[in-house]
């Protein structure tokens, strides 16, 4: 994987995000705000443009950029913790051409890392951190397999993420109010999570 992985990825994310955003935005109405797929479609859409007009930039600079893109153009909550995640995963990979799948191991780790600092969420708090955790996790059992086999494993994992949201009472974040209330629905940054590694994985698989 090299600096076009990562540019293809984010087209992908875009493209994911965008086609559930209203989606994302009646999750974000149920327990929140109303404003998630609109923040996320917008983030992703200025990443595409951002990285477009870059060219030459090693894979690690191309996520910072993109994690710096995300915080400028994202008001709520989820752009400045997915701009850190982006940051903080495109640290790890400094100024090397070109990465592997214990690489992306690494960057998956830091930028589980860096949205718990961040926000201080833990995982059964209902947030992204219950996608996020499980696929960082379910990616290191998977470090010296395929990238395909590796983001699979990942994307499935933030998918179950998803589904244990729905039984959990918000415990930060907006929905943190709603208390009992948010039982039974997904948390939309969980499901975007989950998105976002889903169009990883599939134009990964789709290639292999
Ligand atoms: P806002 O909550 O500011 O309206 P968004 O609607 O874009 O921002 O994002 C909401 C999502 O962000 C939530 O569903 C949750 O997954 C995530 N989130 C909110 N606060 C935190 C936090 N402190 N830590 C981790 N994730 C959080
Ligand atoms: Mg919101």
């Amino acid at each position: 994987m090299d600096a076009t992985t990562i540019t293809t990825w984010m087209r992908e994310i875009e493209a994911a995000v965008r086609a559930e955003r209203d989606h994302l935005v009646q999750l974000d109405a149920a327990i929140g705000d109303a404003d998630h797929g609109i923040n996320m479609a917008r983030g992703f859409e200025a990443v595409v443009q951002a990285l477009g007009g870059d060219a030459g930039s090693p894979p690690g600079k191309l996520l910072i950029l993109a994690g710096r893109t995300l915080v400028s153009t994202v008001g709520g909550a989820s752009g400045p913790l997915w701009g850190s995640a982006l940051r903080s995963g495109g640290r790890t990979l400094g100024d090397q051409a070109s990465f592997d799948g214990a690489q992306l191991v690494e960057v998956l780790a830091a930028a589980l890392a860096s949205v718990k600092d961040l926000g201080t969420a833990a995982l059964g708090d209902k947030t992204m951190v219950d996608a996020l955790e499980p696929a960082a996790e379910a990616a290191a059992a998977a470090s010296g397999d395929s990238l395909a086999t590796l983001l699979s494993a990942a994307s499935e994992a933030a998918r179950r993420g998803v589904e244990e949201t729905k039984g959990m009472v918000a415990r930060t974040g907006k929905a943190r109010s709603l208390g009992e209330r948010s039982l039974g629905h997904p948390d939309p940054g969980a499901l975007s999570a989950s998105l976002i590694l889903g169009a990883m994985a599939e134009f990964v698989t789709g290639r292999a």
